[in-house]
């Protein structure tokens, strides 16, 4: 009997740090990504106030760092580092009152169609623009963030995707079938 409650208690302290360990990191990742873009919209509007540059339709972050968005100048934050490793910032652009930065993965903070998507274990929320669709590269990028909405994910970010919505219940659900799946071992084996 000792055995069983301390193989029980084990097995529960095993499941509780794993699920805990995905408690809201969803909702962190998606704030952290949407403050970069803000970020970026700024600098880019300060640069705009101060230069009479005209933005390209279509410029990786890499690129308009070099090119025009010089961070000691325009940017908050020097180095913008994206929470995911998917999330890479584009600007894309109509003209020079018409433009957006966007994350590859969450798409951009002003658009008129939202898609929710899984991203692993996670549920995320991304924005698009239909402004901006007649520019091939911007239509590419929607295409990836559609690609996402038909993700599957493997057992365990099944696992801790349902943690992430419903701590309580999938914990009791999980605590439920392990206790179950041990008394039936038992009762097999007889031990
Ligand atoms: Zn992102």
């Amino acid at each position: 009997m000792k055995k069983t409650t301390i193989g029980l208690s084990l097995i529960f302290t095993l499941l509780l740090s794993v699920v805990s360990y995905a408690a809201n990191v969803g909702r962190e990742l998606n704030n952290k990504c949407r403050q970069n873009i803000k970020l970026l919209n700024n600098g880019t509007e300060l640069m705009l106030k101060k230069t009479s540059r005209e933005l390209p339709r279509w410029v990786s972050y890499k690129q308009a760092i070099k090119d025009f968005l010089y961070p000691d100048k325009y940017l908050e934050d020097k180095t913008i580092v994206g929470p995911t490793p998917d999330c890479e910032y584009y600007l894309v652009s109509n003209d020079n009152n018409d433009y957006q930065w966007l994350c590859y993965l969450h798409g951009v903070l002003d658009g008129n169609k939202t898609l929710s998507f899984r991203y692993h274990e996670h549920q995320f929320q991304g924005k698009t623009s239909d402004r901006f669709m007649s520019n091939e590269q911007y239509k590419k990028h929607v295409q990836n963030m559609l690609h996402w909405t038909e993700y599957s994910p493997t057992p365990k970010e099944f696992l801790l995707y349902h943690y992430n919505m419903n701590p309580i219940v999938t914990t009791i659900i999980c605590v439920v079938l392990v206790v179950g799946s041990f008394y039936l071992i038992k009762s097999f084996f007889k031990f």
